[in-house]
């Protein structure tokens, strides 16, 4: 035995990268752990709200809690307890409610749940530095030293990559870590006005329609929507470069025949409500969620794909628990605990949302087939008892790690 190597003492600072969703709870949970950390965000400026319907469920809202973000929530997101799921027929294969004793799911544009998270951590006297795109890390085995795109570093006892799922600590970590995988689905979203359309009384429609799907809710004259959109292979470039127009045609094509308001919301579409056209990823398996004192949370460690729903909450849930973690532990044990308190989690759910995609993804026969069965398996396994263990799912802030 080496009497040399002395132990491990625990963080009391940290580099975050990413300010998304990840990152600024992160921030808040450490701190309340009594870590100071500084978020480190790629973009030159604070994120704008808007952007495409995103929900928070109740484990999610939870997590949000444990670091005095929940009530953010209110007034920026509209709830939304329960779920319709139909067929292109207009036929309904069943309904997804929240327990009455859950707290119902709350949505809101994406980037607004982004732009929350950071002024309110910055209130809270988390600092943020913008311009920062993180590009290379050196573990001095005492401390950790982020260098950025701008010729600039920073040292602290330990990096937290929130990156999101294009990660480049996690790279920096592993550079034989998987990639993203594209889905076969493109996504489109955003937020358009209702007016003349019918509310939706709390309720967010799951349309899964001849060629595509479609997802949309409508409260107090606004509709939230989003579609995907199968497609077998699309690089970055033709994305790009397929204009709005394009798109929404494709999208109008796709939606002709099936018995839903699609083509209505998509004729309020403008420039400024659409969300650019993007590949719907999720990440298989990430062997390694750590390197001596650099660790992932969020997208960066677990994508799933915005089939689950979850991805936010999850992201939330790993900040606070990877809070915990270091609070009791030194950074490399602390990284271990993380792993084994997340990792069956997040991959189940992952698997999830995979097969929901292929739901999305039906062909002509496999759909006629999903029409029939759906309606059996949304009554036997989407029950509050079967669902517990996503939404039920609560952190215990004062259990040691
Ligand atoms: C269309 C769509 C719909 C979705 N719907 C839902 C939903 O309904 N419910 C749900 O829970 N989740 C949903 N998600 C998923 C959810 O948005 C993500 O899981 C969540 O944002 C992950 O948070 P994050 O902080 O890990 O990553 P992100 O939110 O992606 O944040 C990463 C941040 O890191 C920054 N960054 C990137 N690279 C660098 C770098 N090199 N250096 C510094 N900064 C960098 C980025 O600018 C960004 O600010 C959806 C996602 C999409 C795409």
């Amino acid at each position: 035995m080496n009497d040399t190597v002395k132990p491990q003492a625990k963080a009391r600072t940290a580099i975050i990268v990413g300010g998304g969703v990840a990152g600024p709870t992160a921030a808040l949970a450490l701190r309340r752990a009594g870590i100071e950390a500084v978020v480190h965000e790629a973009r030159d400026t604070r994120p704008e709200p808007g952007g495409g319907p995103l929900s928070v469920a109740a484990n999610g809202q939870a997590a949000l809690d444990l670091v005095g973000a929940g009530h953010l929530l209110d007034g920026i997101a509209v709830p939304t307890p329960r779920f319709i799921v139909q067929s292109y027929t207009g036929k309904v294969l069943g309904e997804m409610n929240d327990a009455p004793d859950r707290r119902p799911r709350m949505t809101l544009p994406r980037g607004t749940l982004t732009a929350a998270l950071g002024r309110h951590a910055e209130s809270e006297g988390v600092e943020f530095a913008y311009g920062k795109r993180f590009v290379g890390a050196v573990d001095t085995g005492r401390s950790v030293i982020a260098r950025f795109d701008d010729h600039t570093t920073a040292e602290a006892d330990v990096l937290i990559g929130c990156d999101g799922i294009h990660s480049a600590v996690r790279a920096a970590i592993d550079p034989k870590a998987p990639e993203p995988r594209y889905t076969g689905l493109v996504g489109f979203g955003g937020h358009v006005d209702a007016g003349g359309l019918p509310d939706t009384g709390g309720a967010q429609h799951f349309v899964f329609g001849r060629k595509a799907f479609f997802g949309y809710q409508i409260e107090a004259g606004e509709c939230g929507w989003y579609a995907n959109l199968p497609v077998k292979r699309i690089g970055q470039g033709e994305l790009r470069e397929t204009g709005i127009d394009a798109w929404t045609e494709r999208l109008r094509l796709a939606f002709a025949r099936d018995d839903s308001p699609a083509l209505a919301i998509l004729d309020r579409v403008t420039p400024e409500t659409f969300i650019p056209a993007h590949r719907l990823e999720d990440l298989p398996r990430v062997p390694r969620w750590s390197k001596g004192r650099t660790v992932l949370v969020g997208d960066a460690a677990h994508a799933t794909s915005p089939s689950s729903g979850q991805g936010a909450s999850l992201a939330a849930e790993s900040a606070v628990e990877l809070a915990i973690c270091l609070r009791d532990l030194p950074p490399e044990a602390a990284f271990r605990a993380y792993r084994h308190r997340r990792g069956d989690r997040v991959e189940r759910v992952i698997a999830m949302a995979a097969r929901t995609n292929r739901a999305k993804a039906a062909g002509p026969v496999a759909a006629r087939l999903r029409d029939r069965f759906m309606p059996f398996f949304m009554e036997k396994f989407n029950t509050p008892e079967k669902t517990a263990w996503q939404y039920a799912y609560r952190i215990d802030w004062e259990a040691a790690a």
